[in-house]
């Protein structure tokens, strides 16, 4: 009896710590600690798809600093290290009555407005297309309705067309596009053609009106599950069909997608190859196992894969570690060609806490979100998608299945992992535009440059204020001190003034 109870004891004492390890971890708001990595290509993109951002912030999320105060959540991002803003477009996203599908309604206007307030902080834009009125991934690949009865000729045509007015507008927003994928997780299809002729074809549209719009914008083509040797193919199949790209992409979901170091040899395959830089397009990982919105999360307490490929802590430290790991990944591509990586959707929180409620109290919250996510489509999927996907979003509509993968609290605070973005970066690092190195860009660095460009002294070692080149251009001129009055007047910038730039190492 007595062995009896001690077990029972020591089984408590485990239950506690694990428990209370996943609660005090959730709830921590201790900074993380972050080794640096030397990163190959300087401007290496520490990037993060915040496609549903404009949806929840129409439902009432409100994004917090680390300060505790309200702010636009495209300032709390460039402050913590992001460079780089990812946005899915979907042709139609609605039914006949007007309604959104969910996951964002993410439409060309609403990627124009991410766009242009990502610009607004210095933050290049990622489009990627994925021709389909709602999510393609290698589960599905459904041709936008407009295109449903088209034939190839008429479907490659309406593609370019497509792609080229979606980008004009979205520019035209005041968006800086540096990037364009052609189709989202594109291994078995894209918008509804599954043979490898029709694929290329599409692809090669697509890759014509991205040259034709911008010929420095870069073409990605991305795939997903690069623990399967065959995306390796899908490079060779790129190659044989002479499709014209410069990025080789991928998903990293450690939960499913295999060792880092398979990762890297997979994106070296096709940069050592084919001449490609080389990429992930989409990682995540969770800082908490707990739920806060009511919908079930793709990583929770009984799906969490503890096996070799889930190597870090459910935390906020753990989370920021993940993101360091595929990054050096990565960055670990042969010759520089690994190019980035980007953090899916570190901002789809909940559009009310359910957590610590139970009983009515919780049923009646959740049945509340569900009429948020239904109004707003700030959910993953909403039931008007049902006559487009029956099968699955009609089926499964709800919430974000990723609120506890996000960079924000259930209130909208920013994690302390979020910090990852800039301390990642090795010692030297510093801002555009942060001529006094203050960390901030204010208007006392904009008084350094005229100063500096007055040949008037400053305290400030000139190393330092040539940081103050807030465009990027390589020299500072008294145009950066105005392009820091117009960032602190919120006006358009459309220079990466504000981003965190690698310095040059020294020694
Ligand atoms: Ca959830």
């Amino acid at each position: 009896m007595k062995q009896v109870i001690i077990r029972f004891l020591s089984l408590c004492t485990a239950m506690i710590m694990l428990f209370g390890s996943c609660r005090a971890s959730a709830a921590e708001t201790n900074a993380v600690s972050i080794a640096p990595i030397d990163f190959q290509n300087p401007d290496f993109i520490r990037g993060m798809d915040v496609s549903s951002v404009i949806a929840l912030e129409q439902s009432g999320v409100v994004f917090i600093n680390e300060q505790g105060s309200k702010e636009d959540i495209f300032k709390i991002l460039a402050d913590n290290g992001v460079n780089y803003i990812r946005v899915r477009v979907w042709n139609d996203p609605y039914n006949a009555d007007g309604c959104g599908y969910g996951g964002g309604n993410n439409d060309v206007r609403t990627a124009a407005e991410i766009g242009k307030r990502a610009a607004g902080y210095g933050m290049k834009l990622l489009v990627d297309f994925h021709y389909s009125d709602f999510w393609a991934d290698p589960g599905k690949q459904k041709a936008p309705k407009a295109w449903i009865d088209l034939s190839i000729d008429d479907k490659c045509a309406a593609l370019y067309d497509f792609t080229a007015a979606s980008l004009r507008t979205i520019r035209d927003a005041g968006a800086m596009i540096g990037m364009v994928q052609i189709g989202n997780e594109t291994n078995f299809g894209i918008a509804g053609e599954s043979d490898r002729n029709s694929m290329a074809r599409l692809y090669q549209a697509g890759s014509q009106a991205v040259r034709a719009f911008d010929p420095d914008v870069f073409v990605a083509i991305h795939y997903t599950n690069p623990e399967n040797s065959y995306i390796r193919t899908m490079a060779d199949f790129l190659h044989d069909y002479n499709v014209d790209y410069d990025v080789f992409a991928t998903s990293y979901y450690p939960c499913w997608h295999g060792s880092l170091s398979n990762l890297t040899d997979t994106l070296n395959y096709a940069a050592a190859s084919y001449g490609k830089y080389a990429m992930v397009a989409e990682t995540s990982y969770p800082y908490t196992l707990d739920d806060s919105d009511g919908h079930p999360n793709t990583v929770s307490e009984r799906n969490n894969n503890t096996g070799e490929d889930m190597l870090w802590d459910f935390s906020p430290q753990g989370q920021a570690e993940e993101v360091r790991a595929v990054m050096n990944a990565v960055n670990s591509v042969n010759n520089g060609m690994g190019l980035g990586v980007f953090y899916w959707e570190g901002a789809w929180i909940t559009v009310g806490d359910v957590t610590g409620l139970s009983g009515k109290k919780y049923q009646s919250r959740v049945a509340l979100n569900q009429t948020i996510w239904e109004k707003f489509g700030s959910g993953w999927a909403a039931s008007f998608c049902a006559g487009y996907d029956p099968d699955d979003g009609g089926k499964w509509y709800g919430g974000s299945a990723v609120d506890n993968q996000a960079f924000f609290a259930p209130d909208g605070t920013a994690l302390p992992s979020l910090r990852v973005f800039a301390d990642v970066l090795p010692e030297g690092s510093y801002r555009l535009g942060d001529a006094d190195g203050s960390g901030e860009i204010d208007v006392i660095d904009a008084t350094c440059i005229g100063r500096y460009c007055a040949n008037m002294p400053t305290d400030i070692p000139e190393e330092t204020l040539l940081h103050g080149d807030a465009d990027g251009d390589g020299s500072l001129t008294i145009i950066d001190a105005t392009w820091i009055q117009r960032y602190l007047a919120d006006m358009e910038v459309g220079c990466p003034i504000g981003v965190w730039k690698q310095g040059i190492l020294k020694g």
